[in-house]
């Protein structure tokens, strides 16, 4: 029986897809891979995906791909949940803050227990009420941290509009969410491990279960 994946892609930029020519199971024909994403109008999501395997980007072409792939355009409009397992739900939401068509929010149910995937997105004044209806009371918060402060605010280099967090504002959002934990993720990539260190610490001192995402973290919700 072949092995089931379900990626689930908030919005297209570069920086969210750009991996995906290097995850092996793509040439394994023992897996089926389920790409979701939003919607958008002229837009095919499959063509979008298969040209990063295409030259001139990759010399593997769509024949190299082995897997079974699928891909789910989400409308927004349309529906607010897909059913990935016999227990387990994904929930979407919009949020608009990111240039140029925003992203989907998700939240992914299992057993009483959630966990939100929002990145790319950006409140200064904090999420708008349907964000924190929508997330409120989950186990677990992944929330863009890309900038602080001083950062986001600067004078002559602003980061205001660019439809990103601050540590700040994603604390901010886990507590008026109500979460138990949160998780900073989508760093700035100029950041060095110890700046990373010196920001979780930081941020514990305003919400305790305060984490950085890593690179192959498994999170398990029963815990
Ligand atoms: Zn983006
Ligand atoms: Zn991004």
């Amino acid at each position: 029986m072949s092995k089931k994946i379900d990626i689930f892609l908030t919005h297209l930029h570069f920086d969210h897809i750009q991996g995906l020519p290097f995850f092996t199971p793509f040439y394994d024909n023992n897996f089926k891979i389920n790409i979701y994403c939003p919607y958008y109008p002229n837009i095919s999501l499959k063509n979008v995906i298969y040209s990063i395997f295409n030259h001139p980007f990759s010399p593997i072409c769509n024949k190299g791909i082995k897997a079974n792939i699928n891909f789910y355009e989400l409308d927004f409009k349309k529906n607010k949940s897909v059913k990935i397992d016999e227990n387990i739900k994904v929930e979407f939401t919009k949020d608009a803050s990111h240039p140029i068509s925003g992203v989907l929010i998700y939240k992914l149910i299992s057993e009483n227990k959630s966990i939100v995937y929002a990145t790319d997105v950006e409140s200064p004044k904090g999420f708008k009420s349907k964000i924190i209806d929508f997330i409120k009371g989950a186990e677990v918060l992944i929330h863009d941290a890309q900038y602080i402060d001083s950062e986001y605010y600067n004078e002559k280099n602003s980061k205001e509009g660019f439809g990103h967090s601050t540590v700040s504002m994603a604390i901010k959002n886990a507590i008026k969410c109500d979460v138990e934990k949160l998780f900073l993720f989508h760093y700035n990539p100029d950041r060095l491990d110890n700046d990373l260190e010196r920001i979780l610490k930081d941020a514990k001192k305003m919400f305790k279960n305060t984490f950085l995402s890593r690179e192959l973290d498994k999170i398990d919700l029963r815990s």
